[in-house]
């Protein structure tokens, strides 16, 4: 039987990194077994639907490199992948599991419940409460065919059998037992004839020929009702395998990482940009903040799963060799952004220079800067040693777009002196004679004239750097000469000298 999986996100806002994660394993899972992978998107609670959060899922999936074989933008055979696009298909079910005796009607108003709630601590509707409730296992069968007749509001609820125990071996917890007792009589069909989560998430899984449940630890509580669910239905022998996967935690102390930890920490904790209807309902994107998808995804991979050895680079296509659903760790895993940056600085710095300019063409456009692509590939070579982020290319090396705004001159008066001087006032009227105009040329030739002049290349050579970065932190300065040309390297070094030889 081929492996099916899905991603299965409610659209209730921005898709947080912990599920990309998800998304990320299901791929690779899907991949690794030669299976498919779908998208799915879990739309019944209109309550918490918000609109955009549907195209951001796709945006994002697509930014990281994770197509789905099946869902919704994507196509497929077992559509439609919507599940409020599937409204008709859930009723008939529901009715199916009334009738062989594993869910019941229930009639009683939201205000008798809410009274209920009010006068007992933790009220839950379940194999206790219910014989003291309305519904269709209190009420007689005529009682509950005139409720019916009549129209009065009704949601189907599961039944739960007493004295149960319900074993799942979950792929990565292993054997997890729960007890029914503490299973309540969840809510599957709503009064608004819409499904809850529970019952479209099993009935969905079950159509879409599902094999393996692969979602955050924090659905592992409901995966009891799920089971009794497939067993309601006579579907165990088809029933998906589980992995539930361990919990994305803040960078320090404890507790899950949560959206309000970006701001906290000065982090993106989304994969793209969010702005939501309110002010605090706005987010930092990792693609905005300059990150590469493919560090995004191998930072992702090892947050809660580790390779046999200890590898940390891994392309997608390697992941997906490497990847085992034995090697996902039960304990939750630390979310490092130091370790996120260090990834994207590693990718920065193995990327070609052509595909760098890519990306970093728009930067420099939204900056208005003209370069050509030759020039930008130029700055990648020079910058990528030097980079965290992408936007850095054009916001710390805005010197190779424009003229050096200020200089480090704390550096360049202690170094200051009056062979320097003319130095600098020679080498600005003969460098850029010097040919070729190439770096290893104009080093040994700058380094020639400075020693004749008496003074020591590390002396002056800084000091170069200075004149056309501003900075001590620029690329190698003859390769930055090289790419300035000779005219604007001249230009540099004249402004240079009208500054600091007064
Ligand atoms: N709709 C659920 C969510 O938002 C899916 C959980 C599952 O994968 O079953 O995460």
């Amino acid at each position: 039987m081929s492996v099916r999986v899905r991603f299965a996100p409610s659209p209730t806002g921005a898709l947080h990194i912990g599920g990309v994660r998800t998304a990320l394993y299901n791929y690779l899972f899907a991949r690794k077994h030669g299976g498919q992978f779908l998208l799915r998107i879990e739309d019944t609670d209109q309550n918490r639907f918000v609109p955009g959060a549907e195209d951001y899922i796709i945006e994002a999936l697509k930014w990281v490199g994770l197509i789905p074989d099946e869902g919704v933008g994507f196509g497929g055979d077992y559509g439609p992948y919507r599940q409020s696009d599937r409204k008709a298909i859930y009723l008939d079910y529901a009715l199916q599991l009334v009738q062989r005796g594993h869910a019941y009607y229930a009639f009683d108003t939201p205000e008798a419940l809410e009274a209920r709630r009010e006068s007992e601590d933790n009220f839950t509707y379940n194999q206790f409460t219910r014989t003291g409730l309305s519904n269709s296992l209190t009420l007689s069968a005529e009682a509950v065919q005139e409720h019916l007749d009549a129209g009065l509001p009704y949601v189907i609820r599961l039944k739960v059998a007493p004295n149960q125990e319900i074993r799942i071996h979950d792929l990565i917890r292993g054997e997890v037992v729960f007890q029914s007792a503490d299973v309540d009589d969840k809510v599957l069909l709503k009064a608004d004839g819409m499904p809850t989560y529970h019952l479209a998430n099993i009935i969905d899984d079950h159509l879409m020929k599902i094999t393996h449940v692969i979602r955050g630890e924090e659905w592992l509580p409901s995966t009891a009702h799920h089971v009794l669910l497939y067993q309601g239905f006579g579907w165990e022998d088809t029933m998906p395998q589980f992995a539930h996967l361990p919990l994305i935690m803040k960078p320090v102390g404890n507790g899950k990482l949560s959206k309000r930890d970006g701001a906290k920490f000065g982090m993106p904790v989304f994969p793209l940009n969010w702005e939501g209807a309110t002010e605090d309902d706005h987010f930092p994107g990792f693609r905005e903040a300059g990150f590469l998808p493919e560090a995004v995804v191998n930072f992702l991979a090892l947050l809660g799963w580790h390779p046999e050895d200890d590898q940390e680079i891994f392309t997608l296509e390697q992941l997906v060799e490497a990847f085992s659903v034995a090697h996902i760790s039960k304990s939750g895993a630390r979310f490092d952004y130091e370790k996120a940056k260090w990834f994207n600085q590693k990718y920065i710095q193995a990327m070609d220079a052509a595909t760098l300019a890519t990306h970093i063409r728009p930067l420099a456009e939204a900056k208005g800067y003209t370069v050509s692509v030759e020039y930008l590939q130029q700055v990648a070579v020079l910058m990528k040693e030097r980079v965290t982020f992408l936007p850095d290319f054009v916001e710390q090396g805005y010197y190779l777009f424009e003229p050096v705004r200020t200089y480090d001159s704390e550096t360049v008066q202690k170094k200051w002196s009056e062979t320097v001087a003319g130095i600098f006032v020679e080498l600005q009227s003969s460098l850029g004679d010097i040919e070729p105009f190439e770096s290893a040329n104009l080093e040994e030739k700058v380094k020639q004239f400075v020693q004749e002049k008496g003074a020591k290349p590390g002396d002056v050579l800084p000091l170069l750097r200075i004149a056309l970065a501003g900075t001590m932190k620029g690329p190698a300065v003859f390769d930055m000469a090289v790419a300035l040309g000779s005219a604007e390297t001249v230009a540099r070094l004249k402004r240079f000298v009208e500054t600091f030889n007064k």
